[in-house]
């Protein structure tokens, strides 16, 4: 028996998108347990396989009595990344005579890893409408403009396009700015022969896409904006012609850091290649050097090399890819070539 009660999971398991739920997984039985602000949504989205009961408030008082009413549950585990401190002491305090509950980890996160064709086809709509949001920014961005505008504009392409939600804030970082990998938008103006860097999701069913592009704006690239820029973009391609299930998080994201190294950039790509995609617009596998695990087969995960150096800027080019036995195939438009915008 699994309590389940991370939302992501409670709805990759029954979907259930509220945001109050829990979920007794056992052999033969999965019990969903909510509140009654959701008597009627839960009853709608989780499929017959799944028996819903609401509880007036508390769904961990919930949890605890059902268990209690189940024979022969000895060992209960819980996923020991979203139950907190208190909720942990509640089970050992009041759990049922003769039932252990035991920390948990990446149970539900592994299979959610491994992709089914309709998720694929979810992702790769969240990255279609993202590009073509891209698309209709960047035919209206002009020197001057601020990076805040522009993320706004951005964000209604995206919306108005079918996407969820922002599964992230939109990242526009304009100039020097663009050298911080997690820069948030500002009122800063783009100025003539900068780097714009565009970080942005979109989200449909509930699966993320999550896409970076760098622009110049308002001038050629000059030589070392061109040879950064072909560098992170080698990067990339190495990357996804080379990956294959099997390997590890490690061994990919130094198919493109050999690259960077390679070209004397190693010390300015400070962050892992990519991440997981799926209901959460980070979740495993990890393309990272910390991640000594086999990727496995039909994972979708990101690859997005970058150099960022302070002061000049930045160059991320971000691609989503699902990861097949016969190697990668890229879900977003992977139109990576340097683009002006004159
Ligand atoms: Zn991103
Ligand atoms: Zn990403």
């Amino acid at each position: 028996m699994l309590i389940v009660t991370h939302l992501a999971n409670v709805r990759y398991l029954t979907g259930f998108t509220g945001t109050a739920a829990l979920v007794l997984v056992g052999r033969r039985d999965t019990l969903l347990i909510s509140d009654f602000r959701y008597k009627t949504q839960a009853a709608e989205e989780v499929g017959e396989a799944v028996r819903v009961e609401i509880v007036a408030r508390d769904p961990w008082g919930g949890a605890l009595r059902a268990l209690q009413k189940m024979d022969g549950i000895a060992d209960v585990g819980f996923e020991s990344e979203s139950v907190t401190a208190s909720e942990a002491d509640r089970l050992t305090r009041d759990g049922a005579g003769g039932m252990r509950f035991k920390p948990t980890t990446q149970v539900v996160e592994n299979l959610r890893a491994v992709k089914e064709s309709a998720e694929v086809a979810a992702i790769s709509a969240a990255a279609e409408l993202a590009s073509e949001a891209l698309e209709a920014v960047l035919a209206t961005v002009r020197v001057g403009q601020k990076e805040i505008d522009i993320a706004a504009l951005l964000e209604r392409e995206l919306r108005v396009r079918g996407s969820e939600w922002h599964p992230f804030p939109t990242i526009v970082a304009s100039g020097p700015r663009s050298a911080l990998p997690h820069a948030h938008t500002t009122d800063r103006s783009v100025q003539s022969g900068e780097w714009l860097l565009l970080d942005f999701g979109a989200q449909v069913d509930g699966y993320c896409a999550d896409i970076t592009r760098t622009v110049l704006v308002g001038d050629r690239a000059d030589e070392r904006q061109r040879g950064i820029y072909e560098l992170v973009r080698e990067a990339q391609t190495q990357a996804i012609a080379g990956m294959r299930p099997g390997m590890t998080g490690r061994e990919i994201d130094a198919l493109a850091r050999t690259v960077i190294d390679d070209g004397g950039f190693g010390d300015a790509f400070g962050h892992s290649l990519g991440h997981g995609l799926g209901l959460e617009v980070h979740e495993g596998p990890r393309l990272g050097s910390s991640n000594n695990e086999p990727v496995p087969a039909d994972a979708v995960v990101t690859v997005e090399p970058g150099i960022y150096l302070p002061d000049w800027g930045g160059v991320r080019i971000e691609d989503d890819v699902q990861l097949t036995v016969d190697g990668a195939v890229v879900l977003s438009d992977g139109n990576t070539e340097l683009r002006e915008i004159l």
